[in-house]
């Protein structure tokens, strides 16, 4: 897949004279269209239903964007769903799929009306205790264990991850929660994470369709909904095929055909949870050259650095770099490409080709739409930056300021740093 910069050069001076590099710019035109082929998808599915994984990109503006097509709030923290309640989300909008979770948070979830996606069969008597009765609509999250297997091999590890209730806890947890007056349960499941190939929903769902098929049987609870969770994935690389969600959905479906309708569960919703998949190709960090050196290596130093993006520092990622106007020149030479941070790993990308970068080019960094600004941090004392939405007619609005010292200094009850600085600048 070409990797294609939301904007020319010409196009991020002019960006950059109102709201200065770094920042983040999302596609609202590619938000709209894969939110739209997402819904066809799963048209086939009359209780289809994508909650957003706000965790991946929590800007309420862009959510609400995803709103428009029908899209839910997959929540896991007190803010997200506070936030989500600002975007208008309530009821059975809102998924509440935490772990380790807080009872101020159960607490809140269940106030808002989120459907509570449990973690852990404890929890049963955790929430019942809070809430004094369990809601009508419980859902479960489960993990086989073991590893997750498709037909190009291993995927993930469920057996290494600390989510989820094992087989045998499902069968007990909703024996437990029958008795306790659930009606409506939902299964839900998170096996591998961004999966570059439309075998993942299907092989997934088959999985936990023959569960919910001897859940249902063995248990009698009646069970209303399955959710896939997130970890559909994208083509970070530019020579790899991204997923076709219409093929994924066609997957799904034949698989739903083949095992929940026979069993007479033809009425079971079918909910995702996708972050990744709905943002991270619409939003990319735009990002000036301020330095360049010449020592055991080429570097070239830019105005970002790993608070703006955590992904290539934290997990060596991969993501693609254009340099604006030098979009078809021949990538000859070799970069290191840093940020500031006194933190050798501070590195955008490692031995990267490229064309000859000079001080003052504007670099794109493709496919940040997900799991980018929002995993964002304040070492070093640097500012997180700003949020910028690319609408469908070209013009482009602020969706988040960037940060200012004010706001990193703000939790300083103790000592107004900021006040003083307001002073000591006042002089200059
Ligand atoms: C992170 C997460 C998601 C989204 O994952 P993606 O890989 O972005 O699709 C969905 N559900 C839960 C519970 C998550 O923790």
């Amino acid at each position: 897949m070409n990797k294609i910069p939301f904007i020319s050069k010409e196009k991020a001076e002019e960006i950059a004279k109102e709201y200065p590099t770094p920042f983040y710019l999302y596609d609202e035109k590619g938000i709209r269209e894969n939110a739209r082929a997402v819904k066809e998808a799963f048209a086939w599915n009359p209780g289809f239903k994508e909650y957003f994984a706000v965790k991946a990109t929590p800007n309420p503006c862009l959510i609400q964007i995803l709103r428009e097509y029908g899209c839910g709030c997959d929540c896991s923290s007190l803010t997200e769903l506070m936030l989500s309640k600002a975007i208008g989300a309530t009821g059975e909008d809102i998924m509440f799929s935490s772990n380790d979770t807080p009872a101020q948070e159960y607490a809140y979830a269940a106030k808002l009306g989120a459907i509570i996606n449990l973690d852990d069969i404890t929890h049963i008597d955790f929430v019942e205790n809070i809430l004094g009765k369990l809601p009508e609509t419980m859902s479960c999250r489960y993990n086989p264990g073991g590893v997750f297997q498709m037909s190009n091999g291993i995927m993930d590890n469920p057996g290494d991850s600390k989510y989820g209730f094992t087989t045998e806890q499902m069968f007990e947890g909703f024996r437990i929660l029958k008795e306790k007056g659930v009606k409506n349960f939902g299964i839900h499941a998170f096996l591998a994470s961004n999966t570059v190939t439309n075998e993942y929903y299907p092989v997934l769902a088959k999985q936990l369709f023959t569960l919910a098929v001897q859940l249902e049987r063995e248990t009698g609870a009646h069970i209303q909904f399955i959710n896939l969770s997130g970890g559909v994935g994208i083509p970070y690389q530019p020579d790899q095929e991204g997923n076709d969600i219409r093929v994924i959905g066609e997957g799904v479906r034949q698989v739903f055909e083949e095992i929940l309708v026979p069993a007479g569960m033809g009425d079971v919703s079918i909910y995702t949870e996708m972050g990744r998949f709905m943002m991270g190709p619409y939003g990319q960090l735009v990002t000036r050259v301020l330095h360049e050196k010449h020592t055991h290596k080429e570097y070239i130093g830019v105005d970002a650095c790993a608070v703006n993006l955590m992904r290539p520092a934290m997990y060596g990622a991969y993501h693609h770099i254009t340099v604006l106007g030098k979009e078809n020149a021949p990538c000859k030479w070799k970069y290191d490409i840093t940020g500031s941070l006194c933190e050798n790993n501070d590195k955008f990308a490692v031995d990267r080709m490229l064309p000859r970068i000079e001080k003052g080019d504007y670099l794109v960094i493709h496919d940040t739409g997900a799991h980018g600004y929002a995993m964002g941090y304040n070492y070093n004392g640097k500012l997180k930056s700003a949020e910028l939405l690319l609408k469908e007619d070209g013009s482009v609005e602020m969706i988040r300021r960037a940060e200012t010292p004010e706001d990193y200094f703000a939790t300083l009850d103790c000592f107004p740093v900021y006040q003083n600085l307001k002073e000591e600048l006042k002089g200059e």
